[in-house]
Order: C-alpha cells, then structure tokens, then sequence
C-alpha cells in the first residue's frame, strides 16, 4: 500500500513532525490517541481546518483540539511566533515600529522572546521560531519605507 502523506481533507501534503511535538499540543483528553511511535504530520494550508493527522490518515486532530492557534492558519488569535514565551506577531511587529528593534538579538531583549525555549513541545511544528522572527522582523522593517 501507497503511504499518504497528504491530508485527509485538503489532500495537501503537510510537514513531519514529532510524536512528542503532538502529544503536548494536543488537548490533554485527547493525548491518548496519540499513539507512539507513529509519523505525524501538520497541515500547513491555511485556509484547513485540520491540524495534525497520522500517516495513512486514520487519526485526524482539528484546529479545536489543540491547545494554542496555529500562527498560520486563518483567524488564529493570538498569533504566537515565539510559542514558548508567547510573543505574538503583533509584538515583534511593535518592537521593530515603536523600539527600534533590527534583528533578533533586539527583539530577545525586547519581547523576551526565545528564553527557555522547548520548542519541541510548545511549537507547533516543534521546531525553533528564530527563522519565523526574522521573517517578521524582515516584513516590519520593509512596511517601516
Ligand atoms: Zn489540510
């Protein structure tokens, strides 16, 4: 049998991420059927409701059964970049606007951002969110000429 990758709904194919990363974001009367030791995937189009889902799709987690917004699905609210410290897009957008702030190391000292990271478990994707503050910070300051 073919494996599937892509999403049950949107039949988008989604991004890897870890059985831990799903088992902390997922609402905690649900972290039961998580199952180990199985492939995961995070739907990364925005206009889909679903979140996480297994290979070959026989288990589905939709934006209401996870803990936090996913930034970057639609109507998220907050909008979490740094998931770990909960600074939200709006922030790092005001730091760069308001404070001044020009690359990471300015909005660490600004927002708080990246301190104590375990993006393993708090991040969506359970990756770092350095990449995506640059991303916000790059569109801050191109919307500031
Ligand atoms: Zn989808």
């Amino acid at each position: 049998m073919k494996e599937k990758e892509n999403c049950p709904k949107c039949y988008e194919i989604g991004e890897k991420v870890k059985n831990i990363t799903v088992k902390h974001m997922v609402s905690e009367n649900l972290r039961g059927k998580v199952v180990d030791e199985e492939t995961y995937y995070l739907c990364m189009n925005e206009d889909c409701d679903v979140v996480y889902y297994n290979l070959n799709n026989e288990r589905v987690f939709y934006k209401e059964e996870v803990k936090v917004p996913i930034w970057f699905k639609k109507n998220a609210n907050p909008k979490y970049i740094c998931y770990c410290n909960h600074v939200t897009e709006q922030q790092i957008i005001n730091a760069v606007l308001d404070d001044g702030a020009k690359n990471i190391k300015d909005i660490i000292r600004l927002t708080g951002a990246m301190k104590n990271g375990k993006c393993e478990i708090n991040n969506p994707l359970g990756k770092c969110c350095s990449p995506l503050i640059q991303e916000t910070i790059n569109k801050a300051l191109n919307s500031k000429e």
